[in-house]
């Protein structure tokens, strides 16, 4: 049975590759907050000046954007592993990183980490993790795709090498092979649901029934490749379905990621409970979310995009 009053976090989604039908979407399911880690967008940046560009639509745009469509919009700042790779470049983005963690919204570090698990990546990893040491944030860790298991302690072994608390780090991208060394060395462990590939949502459900419901997060990772922006809503739905208690359907699809980055004391739950109200005339930079329609919120009532 559907409960739809549930309310749900979804704590890694880029929002920057979607439309804002799925901002409509995510509000009907119950979405009330997002995290948007920095990523790469598909192709490599060549000057630093679309790193500074990308990261202000973050703190700027994309959260005002989602905030009239009534979702809190959080972020993550952080240089890609791919992007890493460039070192030239990657030199210039660690300057900004700094400026833009201490902004309104941004919530961590991230997502960084090891994708090929070159020397360089390594090097801007560790360069991060010291920013995060340093401004006492929390981290988002991307982990690779291939060899992941050994990427994941890797990661892991970096951090506590830095002298980074595992409670402050959260390691995306788990799978039964991680999960287990994640969760005994006490970081915080998160799982994204993919319709094709990495985890599908009846796995998730053995993944809490093996090893229960602390330190588990789960979340969409949705972006520009093939992904579901409503991977929490469903795996949510699919557990209460097969009977998970849906106190622990809230805490691996609402409260763990609250917990963890709420750490970073600029994400509160009053931000939603009582958010301050729609004003969907509202311009942020001399524009409104509004194109051609009258009202934003209209739009909303009127969807029958999800059921
Ligand atoms: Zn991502």
């Amino acid at each position: 049975m559907v409960d739809k009053k549930m309310m749900l976090i979804d704590p890694h989604i880029h929002m920057t590759s979607r439309t804002t039908d799925d901002l409509v979407k995510l509000n009907k399911a119950g979405v009330v907050a997002i995290i948007e880690p920095a990523f790469w967008l598909g192709q490599p940046r060549t000057t630093v000046g679309s790193f500074q560009d990308y990261f202000s639509s973050l703190i700027g745009w994309e959260r005002f954007r989602a905030g009239q469509f009534g979702i809190r919009h959080y972020c993550a700042i952080g240089l890609n592993a791919k992007e890493a790779n460039n070192e030239a470049l990657a030199e210039e983005v660690m300057e900004l990183i700094p400026l833009y963690a201490c902004k309104e919204g941004v919530v961590a570090i991230g997502e960084i980490g090891l994708d090929d698990q070159t020397a360089l990546e390594e090097k801007y990893y560790r360069r991060q993790l010291d920013i995060a040491k340093e401004l006492d944030m929390v981290v988002n860790v991307h982990t690779p795709h291939r060899d992941k298991k050994q990427g994941t302690i890797r990661s892991m072994e970096i951090c506590i090498e830095h002298g980074i608390d595992p409670n402050k780090v959260i390691i995306d991208h788990n799978n039964e092979e991680t999960a287990k060394e994640v969760l005994d060395r006490g970081f915080w462990a998160a799982f994204t649901i993919y319709p094709k590939t990495k985890m599908g949502n009846e796995r998730m459900i053995e993944i809490l029934k093996t090893y229960g419901t602390d330190h588990i997060m789960v979340d969409s990772s949705a972006d520009w490749g093939c992904s579901d922006v409503l991977s929490v809503y469903k795996t949510s739905q699919l557990m209460l379905e097969r009977g998970v208690p849906i106190e622990q359907v809230r805490q691996v699809c609402y409260q763990n990621a609250l917990t963890a980055y709420g750490q970073s004391g600029k994400m509160k739950e009053e931000d939603w409970t009582h958010p301050s109200e729609v004003d969907d005339r509202a311009l942020f930079q001399g524009n409104s979310v509004l194109r051609g329609q009258t009202s934003g919120l209209d739009y909303i009532s009127d969807s029958n995009v999800v059921t």
